[in-house]
């Protein structure tokens, strides 16, 4: 979707000072569709979080459809109308007459204009690096997240549960091989971001949900099985019909699992007893395998077993008052003496080396999605300013809102850069620790920045579910933390550029 623009003949009821109540003709380029779709008259969408179900206090009465081009100018029939009666002068030409004197934003002036699937993207990353099939296909992705998901998201949040038509709608769209593209490029690192890209735009507890199955339990099976197991269970992964989680942080060990790890695995015959505890494990409620990583207690060496939910001593606890990815599940799993077969043993774990090696991969799926909530968060905040009167005109047009809009859409494009080039690294192969690091780092920390913005630049509204920044604000935090902290993906990063390793 491009950014609707306001046409000659559009109106639109005004209902806040200083307008009174009175009917007057847009001088500004109004968000008046939602996603592509143009509101009828005095439609109201469902949808949480378009701009015209919203209860703005300018949504259209009747919305235009909108000429869509890039550097399509406001009009200017719209402007001359509106001006305040005490302008001290007229302007000439496509100049508008303010109380200071004249302005020139009714000139033709470049809008960047947001795409219903990739957001406002002005370097084009998604169209140099995605197929047409592709793009297609996150639109269709797009369609449904619209349409099914995010009416749900407020009421999800609020009530802390992830409704199940969520992963009914989003499994059938088929998205780690989605028909129509070609099989590489559905394999690959790039599709993968941008799939992860485009859910958290929408929503960061569906993205993290959906990057629970297609990246950290895919990536542990691809990475950690043998040939046989991964060519087993790898269709089986990507059809839902087998939905695992990973769980590797205990409630004594997060940063420092790597020697803290203290879950054990014994050997027992054929078979293994696993003891000790996870915690944070996202979808575990759900889940029908739990990928456990736990120390072999004969070499000490860290092994990993898929785990039935249901088996005999696996018992979940869900994790509750979390302020973060609140309709995520997250819980804390013990296991008490649970046996597992030998051919519950993912084969290539057998060490921390290989564990690091999976985690190398997903990390880069997190970089993304802290791209992608970057890119929510933006639209949100463009939308509402775009419609939000003060001072008897959008909050949008007053420089330090523009200053900080400026910076957001910076840090989304340099978060685009990275997770891009890193795909595009990956995708020839090659997989670096603290290139992953970097992403992950860099990408989350500028999203916390993006969103705090966002939070600001919508006011009061912006602690509102209903304006969408919000839980863009708060996910952020989530997002932060998990899958490496700032300062241990800042270790790690560290460690590659002097040579000395700083983590204890
Ligand atoms: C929403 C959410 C979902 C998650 N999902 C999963 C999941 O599905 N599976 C899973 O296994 N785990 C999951 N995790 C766990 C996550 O990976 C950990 O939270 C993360 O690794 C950090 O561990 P911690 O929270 O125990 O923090 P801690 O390790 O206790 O760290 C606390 C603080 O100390 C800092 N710190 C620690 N060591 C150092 C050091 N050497 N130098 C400087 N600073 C240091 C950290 O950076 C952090 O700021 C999830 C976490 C969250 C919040």
């Amino acid at each position: 979707m491009r950014w609707p623009r306001s046409s000659a003949t559009c109106r639109s009821s005004w209902p806040t000072p200083p307008c009174r109540g009175r009917t007057r003709r847009s001088r500004w380029p109004r968000t008046s569709t939602t996603r592509g779709s143009t509101c009828r008259a005095g439609a109201r969408s469902t949808s949480p979080s378009s701009s015209c179900a919203r209860p703005t206090p300018t949504s259209s009465a009747a919305c235009c459809s909108a000429p869509t081009s890039r550097c399509s100018p406001p009009t200017g029939g719209c402007a001359t109308s509106s001006r305040p009666a005490s302008s001290p002068k007229s302007c000439r030409g496509s100049s508008r007459t303010t109380p200071h004197g004249c302005s020139d934003w009714g000139a033709d002036v470049p809008v960047l204009v947001s795409d219903a699937t990739f957001g406002i993207d002005p370097l084009g990353f998604a169209p140099t690096h995605l197929s047409a099939p592709a793009q297609d296909a996150l639109r269709g992705l797009q369609r449904v997240l619209d349409d099914t998901v995010r009416p749900l998201l407020t009421d999800a949040w609020e009530s802390a549960t992830m409704p199940p038509a969520i992963l009914e709608a989003l499994v059938p769209l088929d998205l780690m091989q989605p028909r129509g593209v070609d099989a590489a490029e559905a394999e690959s690192s790039m599709f993968s971001g941008f799939r992860n890209y485009v859910l958290a735009r929408t929503d960061v507890s569906v993205a993290t949900l959906y990057n629970a199955q297609s990246g950290l339990f895919r990536a542990a099976i691809r990475h950690g099985g043998s040939a046989d197991q991964a060519a087993e269970l790898d269709p089986r992964i990507r059809s839902f019909d087998l939905a695992g989680v990973f769980a590797l942080t205990e409630p004594g060990h997060g940063s420092d699992i790597a020697g803290g790890l203290a879950t054990t695995a014994r050997a027992d015959g054929d078979d293994w007893i696993l003891d000790g505890q996870k915690r944070w494990i996202g979808g575990a409620d759900k889940a029908d395998v739990i990928t456990v990583f736990a120390r072999d207690t004969a070499d000490a060496r860290i092994k990993a077993f898929l785990v039935p939910r249901t088996a005999d001593g696996v018992h979940l606890r869900t994790m509750t008052g979390k302020v973060s990815l609140r309709p995520m599940q997250n819980a804390v799993v013990t296991l008490d003496g649970v046996r597992a077969p030998a051919s519950a043993r993912l084969l290539q774990v057998n060490g921390w080396p290989d564990v690091a090696r999976i985690l190398r991969v997903m990390r880069s799926d997190v970089a993304w999605i802290a791209a992608g909530l970057q890119a929510g968060a933006l639209d949100a905040a463009v939308r509402y300013v775009r419609e939000r009167e003060q001072f008897g005109r959008p909050v949008g047009g007053f420089q330090l809102v523009q200053e900080k809009l400026a910076r957001m859409l910076a840090n989304l494009t340099s978060s685009l850069g990275i997770v891009v080039q890193l795909s595009a690294r990956q995708d020839a192969g090659e997989y670096v620790d603290e290139n992953s690091a970097l992403a992950k780092m860099q990408t989350a920390r500028l999203a916390r920045e993006t969103v705090a913005l966002a939070r600001e630049v919508v006011g009061g509204n912006g602690i509102l579910l209903e304006h969408d920044v919000a839980r863009f604000f708060a996910d952020a935090e989530a997002v932060y933390s998990y899958e490496g902290t700032h300062e241990i993906n800042s270790l790690i990063v560290g460690r590659a550029l002097t040579g000395v390793s700083a983590f204890l």
